[in-house]
């Protein structure tokens, strides 16, 4: 099996729809594909119903904002159950405090002479989150910069003139929500919050006692190096470990879906007690198209 447990649709800051998502895994060859989007389960319905045509299994997931120490940290759940009422009603403050954020960022645009930038990245977000995302694409758009990384370095990034710091969920919290929904939690993309090892192993501790159980040993984010070190992190601390592509959309980012390295030889993968069955369709669809990358 080809797993990939991280990616994003429409519903979040993927340019994808849901569908289209998962008919992109099934054409890359993915078997296991986890929907995570960011603070929300609202593509989980639409995704599971194309992966039932595809005979995909689909992992109903979800990454969620958390502010640890000051820190902004994203923590995955997986295989949890989208219509749980206390994720969902967790995941709708976040929303909530999104759009306030975005309010913000638009008035320092404003300030700095991009007007319309919050009307803009509402329209380009797809569903009910809103994220730094869509703003970098409005930003592109106006001839802001060439590409959302140069946007993100120049306007929307950390310490940068239009970046709003934010309190998220709190990491007790997130990972509440995620066992509460029968989910596993798992850190998203470690490498990224470049942290020392003091800290990143009190955050681990941290992690670890209020129940999270993985990491994301492998990931679009983390270099060949990353993906060794935090494979020590995992065996250290009893996490098991995860891999995704984090595919945000064609031309968004490096990582195409599925299209990431096996998962080194001494973790334990985060799937080893899984029992796929649970999210296989009963009825699986017999004309299976073939599998190919022609036209996605
Ligand atoms: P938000 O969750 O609204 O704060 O937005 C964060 C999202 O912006 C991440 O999930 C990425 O998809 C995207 N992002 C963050 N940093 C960058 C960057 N340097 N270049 C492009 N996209 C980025
Ligand atoms: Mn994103
Ligand atoms: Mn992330
Ligand atoms: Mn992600």
């Amino acid at each position: 099996m080809n797993y990939d447990l991280h990616s994003h649709s429409t519903a979040s800051d993927g340019v994808l729809s849901p569908a289209a998502l998962v008919r992109r895994a099934y054409a890359c060859g993915v078997g296991v594909l986890a929907l995570t989007d960011h603070d929300v389960v609202d593509g989980i319905a639409e995704a599971r119903r194309e992966a039932a045509v595809l005979g995909l299994i689909l992992v109903p997931g979800v990454e969620i904002s958390v502010t640890w120490e000051g820190c902004l940290i994203h923590v995955l759940g997986l295989g949890i159950d989208p219509d749980d009422a206390v994720l969902q009603e967790g995941l709708q403050v976040l929303r909530q405090r999104r759009r306030q954020r975005a309010l913000e960022i638009g008035r320092r645009l404003e300030r700095l002479g991009i007007p319309g930038a919050y009307e803009g990245a509402l329209a380009l977000a797809g569903g009910d989150v809103v994220s730094r995302s869509h703003f970098a694409r409005y930003l592109v758009a106006q001839g802001f910069g060439s590409d959302c990384r140069k946007v993100f370095e120049h306007y929307l990034g950390r310490g940068k003139p239009a970046y709003v710091p934010y309190q998220w969920a709190a990491l007790q919290e997130a990972v509440h929500w995620i066992r509460t929904a029968g989910g596993q939690a798992v850190v998203a993309h470690p490498a990224r919050y470049r942290m020392g090892a003091r800290t990143f192993s009190a955050f681990l501790e941290a992690f670890v006692d209020a129940g999270g159980c993985g990491l994301e040993v492998v990931s679009s984010s983390h270099t060949p190096r990353d993906c060794r070190n935090m494979a020590r992190w995992a065996c250290r601390f009893g996490l098991r470990a995860s891999l995704g592509s984090d595919f945000h959309g064609p031309g968004e980012g490096a990582a195409e879906l599925g299209d990431i390295a096996p998962l080194p030889l001494e973790c334990e993968p985060i799937w080893v007690d899984w029992d796929l069955k649970r999210w296989q369709p009963e009825q699986w669809n017999v004309r299976k198209p073939g599998r190919t990358c022609a036209g996605i």
